[in-house]
């Protein structure tokens, strides 16, 4: 463990997630590279509720699927719940996730092949020692899918699919919850309904990243993290609605003045 201890310039005990000058370099089909996370260093408390926001492009689900250990950086480290991930082979890496990360991903989320029910109680199928806190009826009725349990995913709109994907993770409360644009597919009763659940996953310990372009979501969060340009640019913690939308407009104006 000597390397983490050599590695743990940034964040304490008590961060959840730690990101260490984070790059993330992808090179396209033809040759061309794109860095779209640059040397971004971001500490996590354990229990806090952190919106990730900024223009699209940003490199938001970028540095989301780092810190999630879906994506390796090109340099820099990760830790999550005192882990570093790059120490870990990838299939230690995917065993990790699924013990202690949830997701709320548009395009990472059900098992087309699974009812409802059986996508909630998926995670605690594959990870024995995972315990799920809630039975599938309770979190399925606290999402308003009740009646949905035997249904297939297709058989549900997209919104409904999201709330599923809440729903699993309501069941499992893992430490760390990682939410890309929950609230895009959902009209606002539901918007409200699926903030009202992380903001309950974070009060009961869960640390939660939400990536989003809606600033009503993101100042539900304890904190907002604005990204322009690759890197995070402005750090606010209870952030105001007029005021996030200032430091938004402001940081894609410093993207546009230095193209
Ligand atoms: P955001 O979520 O803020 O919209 P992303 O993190 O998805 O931004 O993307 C940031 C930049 O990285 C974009 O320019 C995007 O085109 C590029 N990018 C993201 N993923 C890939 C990939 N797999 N291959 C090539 N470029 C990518
Ligand atoms: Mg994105």
């Amino acid at each position: 463990m000597d390397s983490h201890r050599h590695n743990a310039p940034l964040g304490t005990i008590a961060d959840a997630i730690v990101l260490s000058h984070v790059t993330k370099t992808f090179r396209g089909e033809r040759g061309a590279e794109v860095t779209a996370i640059r040397d971004v260093s971001l500490a996590i408390p354990a229990g806090q509720f952190v919106a990730i926001v900024g223009e699209s492009g940003s490199g938001k689900s970028t540095l989301m699927h780092c810190a999630a250990g879906l994506t390796t950086p090109t340099t820099g480290y990760v830790a999550l719940a005192g882990t570093n991930l790059s120490a870990l082979s990838s299939a230690k890496r995917s065993r990790f996730r699924s013990q202690h990360v949830g997701f709320i991903f548009q395009d990472y989320n059900l098992v087309s092949s699974l009812t409802v029910s059986q996508n909630i109680e998926l995670p605690s199928r594959i990870t024995p020692r995972l315990q799920l806190t809630a039975d599938t009826a309770t979190v399925l009725s606290s999402v308003g899918l009740a009646h949905r349990a035997q249904h297939l995913p297709h058989e549900l709109s997209g919104g409904e699919q999201q709330r599923v994907a809440i729903a699993r993770v309501l069941a499992a409360q893992p430490t760390v919850v990682f939410a890309d644009e929950p609230t895009s597919a959902l009209d606002l009763g539901n918007s409200e309904l699926i903030l009202g659940h992380l903001r309950q996953l974070a009060s009961r310990g869960s640390t939660v990243v939400m990536v989003t372009h809606d600033i009503d979501a993101a100042i539900r969060a304890d904190r907002a993290v604005v990204m322009a340009h690759a890197g995070t640019v402005d750090d606010i913690w209870r952030p105001g609605r007029d005021q996030l939308i200032s430091r938004v407009m402001s940081a894609q104006q410093m993207r546009q003045s230095a193209r």
